[in-house]
């Protein structure tokens, strides 16, 4: 297939505009048409995973990190990330990344944590602002139907788990067509009075242009009144870190056992024990220090990351357990999560998950 149609799946379930602004998550080398028969997943695209997809034929390497964050000036293969981008492209393989947009779905990194660690009524941690708008449109009665069926097949209308959320009014609208115009209804030169709906709807601030098309094409009218609004609502499945709760409370050092055996962590670094019994588990892969106030808020018991620095393990101040399992051990479930979603969807497309082990910290036991 084109490489488009994958990368076009992966991103309705992640949206790029779902990524933190210091991120580099989309397609970093490749055409978005050239063919693609198999994609090679990673956590890191390093130059062993590229190699790797060489001797086996992949066109295509999915990983989680972006290896590009920065500008790079130059190509003369001086840095690891130089000879990645460099072979890649004298390979003809595309380097596509997937990283804090699958992070801040309810899908994602962090719910595949949870579910490593058996958790239940897991939801995100820390929502994200700004990502919802509200459309207001105002339809002939007997067409509410066809646009509202429109709007939410475009994907507007959804509120946490419910769908086909809208609120209608009915009132008048007036209007006189002028010169050149082809009205629905009414006469040209004369004001006219229509019965119609006032539709009320929100929809994510990324799908604007693809609701606006659909309320285009179902709209009788030949012009067609609308109002967008900006707010500020959270958007309750898109955002940081996860909380969940274990169905059976169990002391620290249980939970901690349990933790390092299900994330196959070598080595768990962890604040004092606060004698508590742990039953709310605040989760984040990667680097999730800056959510340590929201943990604490939402009364997790527990924070389980990764890349915690000295100084900031003291902000625990015996309120919470913080848990450093590591960054790799945090997220290396990933790579399972990546080939489950596109084998679901592409039953006929052939996915490896590298056989490299990417993970540049070494522990000496
Ligand atoms: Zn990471």
């Amino acid at each position: 297939m084109k490489l488009a149609q994958l990368t076009a799946y992966l991103e309705s379930l992640a949206p790029l505009a779902y990524q933190e602004d210091y991120d580099n998550s989309g397609l970093i080398v490749g055409q978005p048409n050239q063919e693609v028969s198999q994609a090679l997943i990673s956590l890191d695209c390093t130059e062993a995973v590229v190699d790797e997809a060489i001797a086996t034929g992949c066109q295509v390497i999915i990983s989680h990190h972006p290896i590009v964050f920065k500008g790079l000036k130059k190509f003369n293969s001086k840095t690891y990330v130089e000879r990645v981008v460099e072979k890649a492209i004298r390979n003809n393989i595309a380097l596509y990344a997937i990283h804090t947009n699958l992070d801040n779905v309810m899908m994602g990194v962090n719910a595949r944590i949870c579910e490593t660690l058996g958790l239940v009524n897991f939801h995100v941690l820390a929502p994200r602002q700004n990502l919802l708008k509200k459309l207001v449109t105002y339809v002939p009665t007997a067409q509410a139907d066809q646009v509202r069926n429109a709007l939410f097949h475009a994907g507007a209308g959804h509120i946490g788990n419910y769908s086909d959320c809208s609120f209608n009014a009915e009132g008048t609208g007036t209007f006189k067509a002028g010169e050149g115009t082809d009205p629905y209804v009414g006469e040209p030169g004369i004001r006219h009075h229509e019965e119609e709906v006032r539709i009320e709807t929100v929809y994510p601030a990324n799908l604007e242009s693809k609701v606006i098309m659909a309320l285009i094409l179902a709209h009788p009218y030949e012009e067609v009144a609308y109002d967008l609004y900006n707010m500020t609502n959270q958007h309750q499945q898109v955002g940081s870190g996860m909380i969940g709760e274990l169905e059976t409370p169990m002391s620290e050092e249980e939970f901690l056992s349990e933790v390092k055996h299900n994330m196959q962590a070598e080595v768990i670094r962890h604040t004092a024990f606060t004698g508590r019994r742990i039953k709310k588990v605040a989760v984040c892969g990667g680097s999730g220090g800056f959510l340590l106030k929201q943990a604490i808020a939402a009364g997790a018991d527990i924070f389980i990351t990764a890349d915690y620095k000295y100084h900031e393990f003291f902000d625990a101040e015996g309120k919470i357990l913080i848990a450093d399992i590591g960054h790799f051990e945090s997220e290396q479930f990933t790579q399972q999560l990546l080939y489950e979603i596109i084998q679901n969807k592409f039953v006929n497309f052939a996915i490896r998950l590298t056989k490299v082990n990417t993970n540049p910290v070494k522990y000496f036991i």
